[in-house]
């Protein structure tokens, strides 16, 4: 388990077989809290090596008591890992708070979430089922199976370690697969605590391992390995073409759910509150670190200026603060790198000519990683802002006529995770929602998941579906079994 040392730091190992070990090299990162600015967390720094250990881990379990276990098994530790990760929720959300910043009020009610994943799945671990398929001829009688497809290696980003590792982790070991799973290195902490109390609850050993590590290396490990069979990867579109390339390469399956630049369509009838709330929620929450992040607001002509008068009011009054402060509204932004990226997106703007509605800057009263929420006018469809992921609290505005122009400048983008329509004109809700190139799409409402309904990319947001029953085909191989029925021979230099 975890252990405070003689600095006051808490202390991480890496988790591989059943037990928490040392890195092979014996090295070591801090992780630093965003909000105080100063380390809390000392973390194994797992190397190339370690991975190689933990795939072996993760093969062995597969290959031994997991591998052999029913569906009705695995469908019972399932349930008993989401009554663990209850029971654990807070000291949960609080590792996560201290490494990202993210607000506990957020993090406490996404791990009271998380559960519900797990029994989700728990419920379809008993229900792989093939089919009997009608045979070509009388000759054979003809099935399917759905057979796990082994080793996964799963590499998360920072900003909500433990929900997205759950995407992938309740369907793969529903599926009867093994993981080894690399979290980022600027929070890692959460997922090897997660790891030793799944493995309590009764997840055998070798099933989840996990590899910290601060070099880029150790994910590039994973993601090339030759002892994986498949990769299931959540991060920026950059990175993404790189774990897919490096899996290719061994031909291995991958997923990718990358990064995104959601429109919010808001047409002149919509209920201007509701909306503006929605728009809050979509960009202002999690300090805008989140991938469905609502971040181009494409308005109708005629409510432009109330809308955004409305959205920059409550934009300046969110609350910064304190993340383990019930009041506090928006935090920081998660880590340096990520806040001078936020500052190098706002200047760019401003050099570009736009006009800042509200924030632009950081705010200077508490220093530390804290941006002012932003909302940006004066773009069009070819500024930076408009195009390129920010991943922090900037919202950029501009407006259309008419519905054709609205659907042309939403999916004008690479990405294409998610996007909203506001109106009260049901027709028109659904022929957008029909229209709109995106994963997901909400209707008056912004930034809700659910463990049985798709999550997933368009275009350079990604590839394959996390969430539902379909994401059951991500971690299975379909196997077709023919049996011949006669006893006969048949020309051998003929097919079927
Ligand atoms: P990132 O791409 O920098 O890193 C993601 C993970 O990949 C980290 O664990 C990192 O250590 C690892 N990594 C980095 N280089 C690697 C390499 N060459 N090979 C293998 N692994 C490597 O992303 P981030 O900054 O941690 O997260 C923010 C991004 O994630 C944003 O673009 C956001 O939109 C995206 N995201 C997407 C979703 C989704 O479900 N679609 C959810 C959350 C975040």
């Amino acid at each position: 388990m975890t252990s405070a040392t003689s600095t006051g730091l808490e202390e991480f190992g890496l988790f591989i077989g059943g037990k928490t070990v040392d890195a092979l090299s014996g090295k070591t990162f801090e992780s630093q809290n965003p909000y105080t600015g100063k380390p809390w967390a000392r973390l194994a720094d797992g190397s190339p090596e370690d991975v190689d250990l933990a795939v072996a881990s993760a093969r062995a379990a597969f290959d031994g008591e997991w591998g052999q276990m029913s569906g009705f098994q695995r469908a019972a530790i399932l349930r008993r890992c989401g009554d663990a990760i209850l029971a654990n929720a807070e000291r949960l959300a609080q590792l996560e708070v201290n490494d990202s910043g993210k607000l506990m009020r957020e993090m406490l009610g996404q791990l009271k979430g998380l559960p519900q994943w797990y029994w989700y799945f728990s419920g379809l671990a008993d229900k792989l089922e093939g089919r009997t398929v009608p045979p070509i001829n009388q000759s054979y009688f003809a099935y399917t199976t759905r057979e796990p497809v082994g080793v996964v290696g799963a590499i998360t980003p920072w900003n909500s370690p433990l929900l997205l590792l759950t995407f992938k982790l309740a369907p793969l070991l529903a599926a009867g697969n093994t993981c080894v799973v690399k979290p980022s290195e600027h929070a890692p902490a959460s997922t090897v605590a997660f790891a030793e109390i799944l493995f309590e609850a009764g997840l055998p050993a070798g099933v989840l391992n996990v590899v910290t590590g601060w070099d880029r290396s150790t994910g590039e490990a994973l993601a090339s390995h030759t002892g994986v069979d498949k990769v299931a990867f959540t991060g920026s579109s950059a990175t993404g073409a790189k774990v897919a390339q490096a899996a290719v390469r061994n031909l291995n399956r991958v997923t990718l759910e990358l990064g995104g630049k959601s429109p919010q369509i808001v047409f002149a009838d919509a209920d201007l509150d509701a909306a503006a709330n929605g728009l809050v929620a979509g960009v202002f929450a999690a300090t805008g670190q989140t991938c469905m992040a609502g971040s181009r607001l494409i308005v109708h002509a005629d409510v432009h200026d109330a809308l955004v008068e409305k959205v920059v009011a409550r934009a300046n009054a969110i609350k910064l603060g304190d993340p383990n402060d019930a009041e506090t509204e928006m935090g920081p932004v998660a880590n340096r790198p990520q806040y001078e990226k936020v500052l190098g997106y706002l200047e760019g703007a401003a050099a570009e000519g736009a006009t800042f509605a509200c924030g632009g800057e950081p705010d200077a009263e508490r220093g530390g990683l804290f941006v002012k929420p932003t909302v940006v006018t004066g773009v069009g469809p070819d500024s930076t802002i408009v195009r390129e992921e920010v991943f922090g609290p900037v919202l950029a505005a501009y407006t259309f006529t008419d519905e054709d122009e609205a659907l042309k400048l939403a999916n004008d983008t690479p990405y294409g995770l998610a996007g909203a329509v506001w109106t009260k004109d049901v027709h028109r809700a659904h022929r957008v929602a029909a229209k709109l190139r995106a994963g997901t799409v909400w209707v008056n409402a912004y930034r809700v998941v659910a463990p049985n309904m798709p999550f997933g990319g368009f275009g350079a947001s990604g590839m394959g579906r996390e969430n539902g029953i379909d994401a059951l085909n991500e971690y299975t191989e379909n196997k077709s079994v023919f049996i011949e029925l006669t006893g006969g021979t048949r020309d051998p230099f003929q097919l079927g």
